[in-house]
């Protein structure tokens, strides 16, 4: 099960060790269930950006990932964008130099070798139609 916490300088300071990377999520709760609205990271301390977070009086938990590194970081805080329909993320996780692209989203090279792949398949489909066509025109009536 998932643990929550409360979002004060408090708890963040007591759980989360400085210069650490993580990912985390921000949650409010609503008739006593917690609802994950908006997910991040950091990749150098996730206790300072955690304690960035508290003031702004938006969110009053928060549950966490430490992360042996700053992919591991953005890895998680991607799966939590692509998780939740309502977080309040307007943009996509920003990469970091240690990875190349998001787990879930495909790269623009991908795109263009998965649309080419579907183009030739097409094609091939198509001109096996034709012969099978070609054939039955053939065929002797008996
Ligand atoms: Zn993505």
């Amino acid at each position: 099960m998932k643990k929550y916490y409360v979002l004060d300088k408090q708890t963040v300071e007591k759980l989360i060790s400085v210069k650490k990377p993580g990912a985390y999520f921000l949650c409010v709760v609503l008739n006593n269930r917690f609802y994950e609205l908006y997910v991040g990271r950091s990749d150098s301390c996730l206790r300072t950006r955690l304690l960035q977070h508290i003031g702004a009086g938006i969110y009053t938990h928060f549950r966490f990932r430490m992360c042996r590194s700053k992919k591991g970081a953005f890895l998680n805080e991607c799966v939590g964008f692509h998780t939740y329909k309502h977080m309040a993320n307007q943009i996509h996780p920003a990469r970091n130099d240690e990875v190349e692209c998001c787990p879930i989203c495909r790269t623009d090279e991908e795109e263009q070798i998965i649309s080419e792949h579907n183009a030739m398949f097409t094609k091939s489909k198509n001109d096996l139609r034709d012969n099978l066509m070609v054939s039955e025109e053939n065929q002797e009536v008996c």
